[in-house]
């Protein structure tokens, strides 16, 4: 499908569940997740107003960003994916929110990394809904240390994000998401994705990360 088409498709489709939610679309900040795409694909989208994006590997964004952000200043790029505290510089010199932050050394090294490029960013903290400490997250119980170290760090956390375990209902980890988010006095909640982001704005979603949707299944 048109890349101008498939946004158009996922607009109506926010809009709808916003309405049943009673929530207004303005409230949903839709990033595409333009990982494994080329230059190319990301182009239609960037032409047809689409703004905010995300990809999960630093490198890769360093490879196809720059030369895209040349045209299109106004680009926002967020991390959705998990971030070494090696590359912690660099993601702060590239993305404008990152959402995988989720353990005590990445603070500092984010810390650090804001000194150092003398620059500050966005972050969310992620969540481990699902206990699979395999996919990244901080687990449940280790949140409030978490964000406390962030806030005594000076890093702006502006919320959570979740990816919840696949193939089962997501709903009751998007509303554990939410219910962490308010208990924390948050107002970002970056959950939902192709499959599931409908159910996630009726939770409360802020962000929703779209991928296949928007681009085609990705090659694998
Ligand atoms: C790939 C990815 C997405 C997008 O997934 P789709 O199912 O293609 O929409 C969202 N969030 C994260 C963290 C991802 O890695």
């Amino acid at each position: 499908m048109n890349a101008a088409l498939a946004l158009d498709e996922i607009h109506d489709r926010i809009a709808r569940a916003c309405a049943i939610a009673r929530r207004e679309p303005c409230e949903v900040t839709l990033v595409a997740v333009s990982k494994t795409h080329a230059a190319e694909a990301i182009e239609p989208l960037l032409a047809a107003r689409q703004r905010h994006f995300g990809e999960n590997r630093v490198q890769e964004a360093q490879a196809k960003w720059p030369a895209l952000r040349e045209r299109y200043p106004d680009a926002k790029l967020h991390l959705v994916g998990q971030l070494q505290s090696n590359k912690a510089e660099d993601a702060v010199r590239l993305f404008d929110c990152i959402h995988s932050l989720d353990r005590p050394s990445l603070v500092t090294a984010l810390a650090k990394a804001f000194d150092k490029v003398g620059r500050q960013i966005e972050t969310f903290v992620q969540v481990d809904v699902g206990e699979e400490p395999q996919k990244g997250g901080c687990a449940v119980k280790d949140l409030p240390a978490l964000l406390a170290q962030a806030r005594d760090a000076a890093i702006p956390v502006v919320g959570l994000m979740c990816v919840p375990p696949a193939d089962i209902e997501p709903a009751p980890f998007f509303a554990l998401l939410d219910k962490l988010a308010r208990d924390n006095g948050l107002d970002g909640r970056s959950m939902g994705m192709s499959g599931d982001f409908e159910t996630a704005i009726m939770l409360g979603a802020t962000h929703v990360r779209v991928g296949s949707a928007l681009f085609g299944e990705r090659g694998s």
